[in-house]
């Protein structure tokens, strides 16, 4: 049987590989993967990792001096690892897709409670305060959603928004075919949204895509949904853009310093991150850590996708999962298969 050393391991991800794995011998670490930890790699044949590990170049090279062949990234996002170095030496496959329902379904949850204020209610009826004072929301019937980035989750959450007959105005630099929405420029969108989500990678130039220049544009009172990647924000400006009234609401299941922070338990801890712990402080905002994904059904189809990859892998099969640094390109694709 072939080892596999699985790092950032938590009980919901063993559950499912432990229920679905038949041909794999796997040890489960709870340690992250940084080129600290790497060498508990060292002995094993391949490797699971997730969206916060570090998959640096000097991680990197440690798995392949270990005699690691491959990298299954059991998420679908992979602006954590550097393909240049993995190129020619070791194999990166992922989940391309688990459940964008759980992801996009979220998104909604996070600005129905933001507009409807019931992270507050909750709060009060259970001290039996049944006031009404400062929960007004409004309608979402008729208001603008601007949906930035069209895939897999931007177009469920743009059928969610027109089933509360919002008016959808979306953003993609590849548009899909025959769309029942409106493609607008990013600028119009910025202008013209009561909300705006965002469903796009990061990538270079995606990096702090709203930052303090782009929430000037926007609406007064504007709402922003965040859970694809944390540095599509520049951090400082939505804080800002929050405390000079901007900005209304800000629903957040991503940070862009989340790495350390998320999916540990820090309650009896100081947090050393001024910005996270001002945006926690404010009524209008609220954080998830990364758990869009959480969903039994999601959680399921990471356990078969990243199992089949391995298995595709380890039985010289197409790779139909890979993600790899084109030398032509001079970029990253998973187009290459
Ligand atoms: P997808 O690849 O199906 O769609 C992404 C879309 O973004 C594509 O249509 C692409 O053309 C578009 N795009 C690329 N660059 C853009 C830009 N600069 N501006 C606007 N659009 C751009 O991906 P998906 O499955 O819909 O996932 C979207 C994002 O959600 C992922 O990148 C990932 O970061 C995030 N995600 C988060 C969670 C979570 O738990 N919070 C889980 C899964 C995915």
């Amino acid at each position: 049987m072939k080892k596999i050393a699985f790092f950032d391991t938590k009980q919901y991800d063993k559950k499912w590989f432990d229920r679905l794995n038949k041909n794999f011998d796997i040890d489960y670490y709870t340690e992250k993967l940084t080129p600290k930890t790497a060498r508990l790699a060292k002995g094993y044949d391949g490797v699971v990792a997730f969206v916060n590990d570090t998959l640096d170049s000097e991680t990197i090279e440690l798995l392949y001096e270990f005699g690691i062949g491959v990298i299954a990234m059991r998420c679908a996002g992979y602006n954590n690892v550097n393909f240049k170095a993995a190129h020619n030496k070791i194999k990166i496959l992922r989940v391309p897709a688990y459940s964008p329902y759980a992801v996009a379904e979220h998104s909604m949850a996070l600005f129905l409670c933001l507009n409807r204020k019931i992270h507050k209610a909750y709060n009060r009826t259970r001290d039996f305060n049944f006031s009404l004072n400062r929960l007004t929301g409004f309608d979402l019937n008729g208001k603008t959603v601007g949906v930035i980035g069209t895939g897999k989750i931007g177009q469920i959450f743009i059928k969610i928004c027109k089933g509360f007959g919002m008016n959808v105005i979306a953003y993609d630099p590849y548009p899909i075919e025959n769309p029942d929405f409106q493609y607008v420029e990013l600028e119009k969108l910025y202008r013209e949204s009561d909300v705006i989500s965002l469903h796009c990678p990061l990538t270079e130039s995606s990096k702090y895509m709203l930052n303090a220049q782009v929430f000037e544009m926007m609406k007064d009172g504007v709402y922003i949904i965040n859970t694809s990647r944390g540095g599509l924000i520049e951090s400082e400006a939505l804080l800002n853009a929050l405390k000079n009234r901007k900005v209304a609401g800000a629903g957040l299941d991503v940070y862009e310093e989340e790495t350390d922070l998320f999916f540990e338990d820090y309650s009896d801890k100081i947090i050393d991150d001024d910005i996270l712990a001002r945006l926690v402080s404010f009524p209008n905002v609220i954080i998830t850590s990364h758990q869009a994904f959480l969903t039994d059904e999601a959680l399921r189809n990471i356990a078969e996708i990243t199992l089949g990859n391995l298995e595709a892998y380890f039985n010289d099969k197409p790779l139909k999962n890979e993600v790899c640094y084109c030398q032509k390109k001079g970029d990253v694709t998973s187009e290459c298969n």
